[in-house]
């Protein structure tokens, strides 16, 4: 008789055994539907060997599969990335299978769904809701349950609006081919540096073998157009390509950029897509028909049926870093797919972070690099404003300095920009009068305002409350001041300067879809706006040649924190957004508003020797053991039940085994000691990079029990230390 291992689509459970029902063909990877009790689950068949069980059952006793989806079964490469994923970052393998198979209705047969869209019809009875609805589904098509998310209203909106003629059913077809890239449509002129680039990746891609690539290149160098020739490449031998991107917010003007290049727009994949776009994209990438994908980096873990690259676009970003879930870093799980699948991975980014660049030295990574800016336009020049020489007037932001300089580029008709990584108004509220100061109720956090929605947020759960009239504590009127800037302030500072200039708040409150994207770049590029104010979703990706001045609000924010690498990342996102200005045929400025010129990442910037910062980074990450010269783990044990949590992590720390190359610190109240209502304690482990960490971990934690309110995450290689 014929058995079959099973991993379910259950982070829970283990692999469990199945038999084959007579006729049926299952072999590893074939998607399958197995009984679990009275349920039926979708799970992968795996190799016994290599998934083993600890509750083998006698071939007696096993219950027959249901039946083998009509799809591919995930490739031997996938599979491996699975166990690798899991293995390598504690997680359960079931987790990270349903990352592979995110999409329950790819999987079912059937041509045609319905879905709604607005007629453009107002009803007659237009209710607050119904306004809201409408306002917010604008041209936009869905599922009755998509649609009710978009507008923040209920499904029975939805359907009353329905009822009313305003929205009607449209039939969709599931499976419409997408159209193929030609790689040949437009393809640039690249010039003798560009070129050479281009031919290694083509010759990469051709020789179809494990190589990493760092592609390393000032903003505005032809790193996107180089890479393209390397997907060029894929597309005529008939392979796919996947380009991962840090932002959804980034994936519009990519898509655009694509299609000017190769004649249509690639497949998307993000969580913004609807069921019936996921499953429609899942089965054109599972056959093989969709050639590049796009996506955010939840489109690693697809099942590709022939993948021939992979790109990581600002490879250097931290968001790549999964924070929930399965703890994942995209970019280092992308090249381990790149090595079971035996192709080339090209890693992009003006400021390689300093483990990437720790790949090169060792010779496991190839560096390639473009030195210039193309058609000759110039890096700006970026100047600090010391807060303390050159300060704001009282209750201001922006120093006189930066201020004319914003006046220069208005009167010459060009586009500012001014960076802020903070949303909202203030990131604090108190009262004058009392002192009292408006904090999360679940979290460690202070509520911030947010002015233009009249509303005071919680931006790690998401808590909304309305702003008193009078304090809670003391109940004078009128006494709550806002302290500090977001945002929303700097707008009121400029729109208060300069009156009549244009201006837009660029943040994931006002861009909040890739439609809203678009609509921000259309009006960039109209001209119809002066000043951007933005967080960091500005400073990536977008090329806008009149925009000649960035200014950076506060270029001390980043450094506050402290973490390990916290002046890395002040680097990167400085550079990158002074990478916005001058990429056209103006010369670009940057001015830093800081209270330390003397910072040595202030300085680096300002000189220009990236280099030398690096290496003195480099050297104190090398002296202190740290990443990626030794290895972090931080375990975080949260619990609603202040003692459950704070009992388990000392029983943790406890049992802290005593290894030589290890050590253990904590636990200790985390610095979010309360988020979502959970109190959280964490331990680091630090330990050289020739022990096997996860194989400790894994014994340490497996030979503890802890109460069901309890929750122990452990975090591999962390970049979040809250
Ligand atoms: P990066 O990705 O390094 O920031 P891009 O690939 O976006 O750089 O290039 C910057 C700008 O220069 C883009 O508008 C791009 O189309 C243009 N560009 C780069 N190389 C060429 C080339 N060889 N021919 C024409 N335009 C180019
Ligand atoms: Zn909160």
């Amino acid at each position: 008789m014929s058995r079959a291992r099973v991993l379910l689509l259950n982070p829970a459970l283990g692999p469990l055994d199945y038999r084959v029902p007579y006729g049926m063909t299952a072999e590893p990877g074939s998607i399958v539907v197995a009984p679990l009790g009275p349920r039926q689950l979708t799970g992968v068949v795996w190799e016994p060997e290599r998934m083993p069980s600890d509750a083998e059952v006698g071939d007696n006793r096993l219950r027959n599969l249901i039946s083998v989806h009509d799809a591919p079964p995930l490739a031997a490469p996938l599979r491996r990335l699975i166990e690798w994923t899991s293995d390598y970052y504690l997680a359960p393998p079931g987790a990270v299978l349903r990352m592979a198979l995110p999409s329950s209705s790819a999987l079912e047969s059937g041509r045609t769904v319905l879905e709604y869209r607005a007629t453009g019809l107002i009803p007659d009875r237009l209710t607050p809701q119904r306004a809201q609805a409408l306002e917010r589904i604008g041209d936009r098509q869905g599922l009755v349950r998509e649609l009710a998310l978009i507008a923040d209203v209920s499904d029975a909106v939805i359907r009353g609006l329905c009822k009313a003629g305003a929205i009607e059913p449209v039939e969709v077809a599931l499976d419409t081919p997408f159209p193929e890239p030609d790689p040949d449509h437009a393809a640039p002129e690249l010039t003798a540096e560009q070129r050479e680039a281009a031919d290694r990746f083509t010759e990469a891609v051709e020789a179809h073998s494990f190589q990493p690539f760092v592609l390393d290149g000032v903003t505005g160098s032809g790193k996107t157009e180089v890479y393209f020739e390397g997907v060029a490449a894929a597309i005529r031998a008939g392979r796919q390509s996947l380009v991962l991107l840090p932002e959804i917010a980034l994936t519009e003007p990519f898509l655009r950029r694509f299609a000017t290049r190769f004649g249509v727009l690639p497949v998307a994949w993000h969580s913004g897509l609807r069921q019936s776009q996921r499953r429609r994209a899942w089965r054109a990438i599972a056959s093989g028909e969709a050639k590049v994908v796009v996506g955010a980096r939840s489109a690693l873990f697809l099942p590709y049926r022939d993948l021939g690259l992979i790109v990581i676009d600002e490879a250097h970003e931290a968001s790549f870093k999964q924070e929930d879930g399965v703890q994942y870093h995209a970019r280092d799980t992308a090249v381990m797919r790149g090595h079971f699948e035996d192709i080339p991975i090209i890693l992009a980014s003006a400021t390689p972070a300093i483990e990437t660049r720790h790949q090169v030295e060792l010779g496991r990574y190839e560096e390639v690099k473009l030195p210039a800016r193309f058609g000759g336009a110039q890096l700006p020049e970026i100047a600090a404003i010391d807060l303390l020489q050159d300060p704001p007037p009282r209750g201001h932001w922006l120093a006189p300095t930066l201020v004319k300089a914003i006046e220069e580029t208005l009167e010459r008709g060009e586009q500012s920009l001014l960076f802020l990584n903070r949303r909202g108004y203030a990131p604090l509220t108190l009262c004058r009068h009392c002192g009292h100061r408006f904090q999360c109720p679940n979290c460690t956090a202070w509520l911030v305002e947010h002015r233009l929605i009249h509303r005071l947020q919680c931006h790690h759960c998401g808590l909304i409350a309305k702003p008193p009239e009078v304090c809670p504590e003391c109940k004078a009127e009128d006494s709550l001041v806002a302290c500090g800037p977001g945002v929303e302030r700097i707008a009121d500072e400029v729109a208060a300067l300069f009156p009549d200039a244009p201006r837009a708040i660029v943040t994931s409150d006002t861009i909040w879809s890739p439609a809203k994207a678009a609509e921000f770049v259309a009006r960039m590029e109209a001209n119809e706006i002066s000043i951007v104010i933005g967080t960091q979703l500005v400073t990536k990706g977008y090329h806008f040649p009149n925009l000649t001045l960035v200014g950076v609000v506060d270029a001390d924010l980043g450094l506050a924190g402290g973490d390990l690498r916290a002046a890395e990342r002040t680097f990167q996102q400085i550079a990158q957004v002074a990478g916005r200005a001058g990429r056209g045929s103006k010369p670009g400025r940057v001015f830093v508003q800081t209270h330390d010129v003397n910072a040595p990442v202030i300085q680096a910037l300002v000189s220009g020797d990236g280099e030398s910062f690096y290496t003195a980074e480099t050297e104190t990450r090398h002296e202190a053991g740290a990443p990626p010269f030794g290895r972090m783990a931080a375990i975080v044990v949260s619990s609603e039940n202040a003692q459950a949590a704070i009992e388990t992590a000392r029983l943790i720390g406890k049992t802290a085994p005593h290894i030589d190359q290890m050590h253990v610190f904590g636990p200790a109240p985390a610095p979010l000691a309360m988020l979502r209502g959970r109190h959280r304690h964490r331990l680091l482990v630090h330990a050289r990079r020739s022990l096997d960490v996860q194989d400790v971990i894994r014994d340490w934690l497996g030979a503890l029990t802890w109460p069901g309110s309890v929750r122990v995450s452990v975090d591999v290689d962390p970049y979040s230390f809250l």
